[in-house]
């Protein structure tokens, strides 16, 4: 009986002893398991943070990159919107033109054209221009090629991009300028002269097109010269081009034969009695370059409002 009880209690001492083992072991597992829990949940609370992060940054990101998609957009389109600016430009001065001509407005307008450029001696006529922040108007002809008037001094082409740097206007004055030379020979010759230059301005100038034309001499000139049938002829093909024509109402008679400043001076005041004037000039002339400021002074005292020429205005034929 004691040898059974002695056996039965070592029993139990073994079945306790596997019983906390059992404990211990479920215990240090289940400690083990929920650690390692917690470690994944912290990973993964951390993986959330830095997924986050990553996607924000990522939107930041894309948010820039549209952003810059749109400013390329608008850089595309910005030969569009100068475009559209100009136009809506020169549709006030029209505007205003209009109202001027009806006696509606008491403000009065000056068109400054140089013809017969680009010349050496253009370099002078911007800086007084550019001193009176005035823009004006030039009536390009390819008469001496690549060189300027004197024909030996710097090329003269790059002068054209330089016109549409300053902010003026360049328009056709045919290629060769031949009045005595073939020019005015048949309506064909003085639209190949015209369309040649219209391709030497924009091959100049990177592409500019211009759409406004005069005539070498004067329109009474190539009338004179074309005959009234051939005249109209040219001008149906300039309208088909989508070109206009103008000639001026005053000029100081620098294209003539003026002999000094004050004889130029007198002529050109003489003229100026409109109030929306188109004033012929010569760049090549030293006369011009010599008054110019004071002719300047001169129109601006007097009221009137110095601009370039444009399509739409009514002192361009169309
Ligand atoms: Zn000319």
């Amino acid at each position: 009986m004691a040898k059974e009880s002695k056996r039965n209690g070592r029993k139990f001492i073994i079945c306790e002893f596997l019983l906390l083992l059992i404990i211990i072991g479920s215990a240090s597992l289940w400690f083990y398991y929920s650690n390692k829990k917690k470690d994944l949940e912290k990973k993964n609370e951390e993986i959330n943070i830095e997924y986050k992060g990553k996607q924000q940054e990522y939107e930041t990101v894309e948010k820039e990159l549209n952003e810059l998609e749109e400013k390329l957009k608008s850089y595309d389109n910005l030969d569009g919107e100068i475009t559209k600016v100009k136009k809506e430009y020169f549709n006030n001065i029209k505007k205003l033109e209009d109202e001027i001509l009806a006696g509606t407005s008491d403000k009065k307008i000056a068109y400054l054209t140089f013809d017969d450029g680009p010349y050496y001696n253009t370099h002078k006529i911007f800086e007084i221009l550019d001193k009176y922040d005035v823009k004006a108007t030039f009536f390009l002809t390819n008469i001496n090629g690549e060189n300027c008037f004197d024909k030996k001094s710097e090329n003269c082409y790059s002068l054209y991009k330089e016109y549409l740097q300053r902010g003026h206007t360049i328009a056709n004055h045919t290629f060769t300028h031949g009045i005595f030379k073939g020019l005015y020979n048949n309506p064909s010759t003085f639209m190949d002269a015209v369309n040649k230059q219209h391709e030497h301005i924009k091959e100049q100038t990177g592409g500019y097109i211009t759409n406004i034309l005069r005539f070498p001499g004067g329109i009474p000139t190539a009338k004179a010269k074309l005959g009234e049938n051939g005249f109209n002829m040219v001008t149906e093909e300039l309208r088909k081009i989508g070109y206009g024509w103008t000639d001026w109402t005053a000029e100081n008679g620098d294209g003539k034969d003026i002999q000094n400043k004050q004889q130029a001076w007198n002529m050109l005041t003489s003229y100026l009695n409109d109030n929306i004037e188109v004033i012929l000039l010569h760049d090549y002339n030293s006369i011009t370059t010599s008054m110019l400021p004071e002719v300047i002074e001169y129109l601006q005292n007097k009221g009137y409002i110095l601009l370039p020429l444009f399509y739409e205005s009514n002192m361009i034929n169309k």
